[in-house]
């Protein structure tokens, strides 16, 4: 008999149809009545942390979920946290940094279509996760669409197809089908587990396109930004000339804010190393993402933040994979 957890921060899989459109009110025990995920080889345990859209789920919520986790692990074999789908990849990339090395699979999940309608993904996603959380090695997943991937490598691509996310730059960690999860890539194990929920959320995410200002760039300083992530083009260019980033970068970098860089470009890595256009911006030591999405990009800055306050500190843990996100 395994024991889950079932912890509901609301989302779409919990929304009902009001008045001024859907909202989440759905509880986690009837979200288990609607999905028939419970049976005789799983109990699961609810908990309603929150019942909120997951555009307002931020750092505050971050910390509350991460805890309430921290709390529960030793006592079942697994979590499942519904939640919202717009937010989740940010979610579960955080939650990948602060609960390092959880010992058991946390897995999120919800709906592009709510429980309650008779034809929603919502109840077979539940199903699912229960089933994965019951069987995954520790770690932290989204299950959706009968995908599981690690959380931070997770990206919302779909606005409401079923399989609304995808794993990029890593393999899908398993398939659910047939009342079975079946594992495709073991992901490393992490040991040691330690909840470090201090992060600093004054993080700016910048997407450059042509004729930007720099002056964009220098304003997150004025208005107490203490770090940034920069989405360049292709392998991470921006303009040198006319309007130069890389001085107002530069400019960022020595006054101690950390500036890391990425791709506006979905799959594969970023890098300043292969263009004469961005040479220079490796010269004033930007910090690359390497091949992290930009979820896992922004929540990584943001809890190393947490931990480390000069750029060369922040540029060892930004360039360290702590769960996956990153191929070294
Ligand atoms: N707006 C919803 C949310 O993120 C969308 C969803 O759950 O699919 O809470």
């Amino acid at each position: 008999m395994k024991h889950i957890c079932l912890i509901s921060t609301g989302g779409t899989i919990a929304c009902v149809p009001t008045e001024n459109g859907l909202a989440p009110e759905i509880s986690a025990e009837e979200l288990v009545k609607l999905s028939g995920c419970g049976s005789d080889e799983v109990t699961i345990d609810c908990t309603d942390l929150f019942s909120m859209d997951s555009s307002n789920i931020q750092p505050e919520e971050w910390v509350i979920i991460a805890d309430a986790i921290k709390e529960r692990v030793g006592s079942c074999d697994g979590i499942v946290l519904t939640h919202g789908t717009d937010t989740m990849a940010y979610t579960a990339s955080m939650l990948s940094f602060m609960l390092m090395g959880v010992p058991i699979p946390v897995v999120l999940t919800g709906a592009q279509y709510p429980a309650v309608y008779p034809d929603s993904d919502g109840r077979r996603n539940l199903t699912d996760a229960v089933l994965a959380a019951s069987s995954l090695p520790g770690g932290v997943y989204i299950c959706f669409g009968g995908s599981v991937m690690l959380g931070c490598r997770a990206v919302k691509t779909r606005t409401t197809s079923l399989n609304a996310f995808e794993s990029i730059n890593y393999p899908y960690i398993a398939t659910v089908h047939d009342g079975k999860c079946v594992l495709l890539h073991t992901p490393k194990t992490i040991k040691g587990f330690s909840c470090s929920t201090s992060i600093e959320p004054r993080v700016a995410l910048i997407k450059i396109y042509p004729g930007m200002s720099p002056e964009l760039l220098d304003s997150i300083k004025d208005i107490g930004m203490k770090g940034a992530v920069v989405e360049g083009f292709g392998l991470g260019g921006m303009h040198n000339y006319r309007r130069d980033h890389t001085e107002s970068i530069r400019r960022l970098m020595a006054a101690g804010i950390p500036v890391v860089l990425t791709s506006q470009c979905l799959y594969e890595q970023s890098t300043p190393d292969v263009y004469e256009v961005s040479r220079s911006l490796k010269d004033i030591g930007v910090i690359s993402a390497h091949d992290m999405t930009t979820e896992a990009a922004i929540t990584k800055l943001m809890w190393v933040l947490g931990r480390a306050h000069d750029v060369e500190s922040v540029r060892r843990i930004m360039d360290t994979d702590i769960a996956g996100e990153l191929t070294e």
